[in-house]
C-alpha cells in the first residue's frame, strides 16, 4: 500500500533576516494579506492533485511570527479544502523570539501536535554572530512554555559548523539541548549560501569556518552522546527519542513519497514529476490572482534519475536502500561484501542499511554505488 502524501506550506515572512539564510524569506510584512489570499487560491486549485495527507508542515520563513488571525485563517482554508487522513502529524516551525506562555498555549489549541524550535545554538555569542533575534535563555523559556502548553512532540534544531566553532562547543550546545529533553534533534551543518552576508564575511576572511577534522570530530562526538542517551540516529542530521518521534513529514522527502507544497518557492512531487513555485510573494500572488499557475518550473524524473536520488537519500537514513536499486552487478559484489565486513552496512530484508558507523560516511556509500 502506498504511503499517504504530505502537505507543506511555505510561510515566507520573518521579522528579521538572518545573515546566513538561504531560504526564500522576506521581512516585508506588507505582503501577508495577499500571500494568504494567494495560498487560498492555490489550495483550491490543487485540492485534487493529492489527497489523504497524513502530515502538515508549516515551514518558512517564520510561521510562528504570523498573527493569530492569519494563522487561523490559513489553517481553516487548508482543513476546509483539502482531504486529510485521520491521524495527522501537524508541525509548525517556531522561532523562540515569537513565543510566550499564552502564545504557546494558543498554538497548541490549533490542533498542531508537533513543534520544531529553531534554536540553532545555546551560546549567546554564536546566536549574535548568526543574527538570531533570541538568546539562549529565551530559547529555553520558549521550550518550557511549549511543554507547559502540552506539546508532547517537540524538536530542537541546531546548526553545526558555525564560524569559529570548536568541536567541543558544538557538543556543549547539544548537551544543553538535552537538558530540555527534546523528542527530536536536528543538527544540520551550516551551508554557506552564496550571496548571503555570512558567506561574504567568510570570503573577506573576517570569519573562518571549522576545518573538516573539527567537523568530523564534532559530528562523531554528538552521535556518540546521543546514542548513549538513547536517541535513534535515523538520518545523518536527525535524531529521535523514540521511533514514534521521527519526523513523519521529512521521511516522505527521503523516501520519495509524494508531497504537495503550497506558497512561494514551495516544491511538490508526485512520484515522477517535481515542480516548484515562483520564489517571490508578488509574482506568486499575481499569477494566482489572474487565474494562472504559480509554478516556476517542472521536471519529469526518469527512472534512472529516481534511482540515483533513492541511493543518495536512502544511504543517509537507517532504512537504507533497496537491494534492487543497486546495479545488478553490485548486488553481490566484492564492494558490498567489504562494506558489510567493515561494519558500514548490513543487508536485511532486501535492503542495504547503513550502520551507525555507515551513517558517518553516508554520502561516500552512495558514491560507491553510482
Ligand atoms: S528565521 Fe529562518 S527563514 Fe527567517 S531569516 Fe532566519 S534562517 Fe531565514
Amino acid at each position: 500500500m502506498s504511503s499517504p502524501p504530505g502537505l507543506y506550506v511555505h510561510v515566507p515572512f520573518c521579522r528579521t533576516k538572518c545573515p546566513y539564510c538561504g531560504f526564500f524569506s522576506t521581512t516585508d510584512q506588507g505582503g501577508i494579506a495577499s500571500w494568504l489570499e494567494a495560498v487560498a487560491l492555490e489550495t483550491r486549485a490543487q485540492a485534487e492533485v493529492l489527497t489523504g495527507f497524513d502530515t502538515l508542515y508549516l515551514g518558512g520563513g517564520s510561521p510562528s511570527s504570523l498573527s493569530s488571525g492569519t494563522l487561523l485563517a490559513l489553517l481553516s482554508v487548508l482543513r476546509d479544502t483539502l482531504i486529510f487522513a485521520d491521524q495527522v502529524e501537524a508541525t509548525i516551525e517556531v522561532n523562540p523570539g515569537d513565543l510566550g506562555p499564552e502564545r504557546a498555549a494558543w498554538l497548541r489549541s490549533l490542533e498542531l501536535n508537533r513543534v520544531s524550535v529553531g534554536v540553532q545554538s545555546f551560546f549567546d555569542d554564536e546566536l549574535a554572530l548568526i543574527g538570531r533575534r533570541h538568546d539562549a535563555q529565551l530559547a529555553r523559556a520558549a521550550i518550557e512554555d511549549l511543554r507547559a502548553a502540552g506539546f508532547a512532540d517537540l524538536g530542537i534544531d541546531l546548526i553545526a559548523g558555525l564560524p569559529g566553532q570548536s568541536w567541543s562547543k558544538r557538543l556543549a550546545s547539544v548537551e544543553r539541548a538535552l537538558e530540555l529533553e527534546p523528542d527530536h534533534l536536528s543538527c544540520y551543518d551550516l551551508t554557506l549560501e552564496a550571496g548571503t552576508p555570512l558567506a561574504a564575511a567568510v570570503q573577506r576572511g573576517e570569519l573562518s569556518l571549522p576545518d573538516d577534522d573539527t567537523l568530523a570530530r564534532g559530528a562523531e562526538a554528538v552521535a556518540e552522546l546521543l546514542f548513549r542517551r538513547g536517541y535513534e540516529h535515523y538520518e545523518v542530521s536527525n535524531y529521535a527519542r523514540r521511533k514514534a518521534h521521527r519526523s513523519r513529514h521529512n521521511q516522505k522527502y527521503w523516501r520519495h513519497v509524494p508531497y504537495l507544497g503550497l506558497g512561494p518557492s514551495a516544491h511538490s512531487f508526485d512520484g515522477a514529476d517535481r515542480w516548484w513555485n515562483a520564489a517571490s510573494v508578488a509574482t506568486y500572488g499575481d499569477r494566482l490572482g489572474r487565474g494562472a499557475s504559480p509554478i516556476q518550473e517542472r521536471e519529469t524524473l526518469s527512472d534512472e534519475q529516481l534511482r540515483i536520488e533513492r541511493l543518495g537519500l536512502g544511504f543517509r537514513t537507517l532504512d537504507g536502500v533497496a537491494l534492487a536499486d543497486l546495479e545488478p552487478a553490485d548486488r553481490s559484489s566484492t564492494l558490498l561484501n567489504q562494506l558489510v565486513e567493515q561494519g558500514l552496512v548490513t543487508i536485511d530484508d532486501g535492503r542495504v542499511k547503513p550502520t551507525r558507523d555507515g551513517l558517518r560516511v553516508a554520502d561516500g556509500l552512495a558514491r560507491a554505488f553510482l
